[in-house]
């Protein structure tokens, strides 16, 4: 028979905020799980598929797609739309709003003079229309996914339960991500990140109490999260076309993210400039140098010819997913004790040591 296999993910769990957990299950492992490089979805495709993002294909979620028509209109639209939303930021959310419902895809923030030339990429590896196997489409696992029950923790848990009871399930996988949402809505000191730590600790050792007595001590347990979270503290605001000109097909393409600042290079001669640029902020983070690029799997220039990363403690804002800094972020440099996750199992693999994104794959891959 196969080895029954439960895995929890939990968005954003830190390693030390996983103890309660272990000391409820008298886990045999806790180990700090180092995130690949950039947010979820890249983590989460290492974690899930062992797939970097030059295997992936992708880094964040908006690249520059250099395969855009613009569309005549459109651009006559551009100068109008800026205009307008110079007024206020409420017009500008108003119409950011407006051409999110029309292209049937959330937008945010991103300025309407760069929107179409970039394309929205990636896919969460556990999503069932992934198309890389994953160890959970390898080992048949049944699936409790946040993005369709709800970013609520409790009912996610609730039916996961109500599943396992029901079906005695053999392989079964349960993803949250409310938790994510409260560490950067309300930070790391708030009653409210510890009631919703609290309603993670209980409903996780239940549903992970309630296997292995339906299956036994064969069952293995993984619960682990994609990354940690450090409080901001500091906005950082850089507007690269303030020094290198308009952006567009013929200049430079540019995407910024709460932490990273991508940059195509389209006219090789802007380059020096564009680098330039970037000293007005190496006192808050640095271009990531070709030897980083190789260790995090991220050489392919679709993702960027310069990428900037950001110093713990601070956020671009404005960005192109907001004005205003997250209260708790995620996305530096993966080595910081921060960013850590956490990795829980009834495996024995010990307390207090690393475990790689691309190995979580592999370990759990090896139970299947
Ligand atoms: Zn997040």
């Amino acid at each position: 028979m196969k080895t029954p296999i439960l895995v929890i993910f939990v968005d954003a769990l830190p390693y030390d905020r996983a103890v309660n957990i272990v000391n409820a299950l008298k886990a045999d492992t806790h180990l700090k799980s180092i995130p690949g490089v950039g947010y979820s979805i890249n983590v989460k495709a290492e974690m899930f598929a062992g797939l970097k993002p030059d295997d992936v294909g992708y880094f964040c979620e908006w690249n520059y797609n250099p395969d855009n028509r613009s569309v005549w209109w459109v651009n006559l639209g551009i100068p109008i739309l800026e205009r307008l939303s110079s007024f206020s930021h409420f017009i500008d959310r108003v119409i950011h709003k407006l051409i999110t419902l029309a292209r049937g895809e959330r937008i945010y923030a991103i300025p309407y003079r760069i929107l179409p030339m970039l394309k929205c990429s990636g896919l969460t590896a556990y999503e069932r229309n992934f198309e890389a196997p994953t160890f959970l489409s390898d080992g048949n696992f049944e699936r409790v996914l946040y993005s369709e029950e709800g970013v609520n923790d409790k009912k996610v848990f609730d039916k996961a339960l109500e599943k396992l009871r029901k079906e005695k399930n053999n392989r079964l996988f349960v993803s949250t991500a409310e938790l994510d949402g409260v560490m950067h809505h309300y930070g790391m000191s708030c009653q409210r990140y510890e009631d919703q730590i609290s309603l993670i600790e209980e409903s996780t050792v239940n549903l992970i109490q309630e296997f292995l007595s339906i299956h036994g001590d064969q069952a293995k347990y993984f619960l682990f999260s994609d990354h940690g979270m450090a409080p901001v503290l500091e906005p950082v605001d850089f507007d690269i076309s303030q020094y290198c000109g308009q952006p567009g097909n013929e200049s430079y393409v540019y995407v910024i993210d709460a932490t990273f600042y991508r940059v195509w290079i389209n006219n090789e001669e802007l380059r020096t400039k564009i680098i330039d640029a970037f000293g007005s902020v190496n006192h808050v983070g640095h271009i990531l140098t070709e030897e980083e690029r190789i260790k995090y799997g991220l050489v392919d220039r679709r993702h960027g010819d310069i990428i900037f990363l950001l110093n713990e403690s601070k956020q671009f804002a404005p960005n192109f997913f907001g004005k205003e800094i997250s209260k708790a972020m995620h996305g530096y440099d993966p080595e910081l004790k921060s960013q850590a996750g956490a990795f829980v199992s009834n495996t024995n693999s010990g307390f207090g040591g690393n475990i790689s994104s691309m190995s979580i794959h592999e370990t759990i891959r090896a139970f299947l």
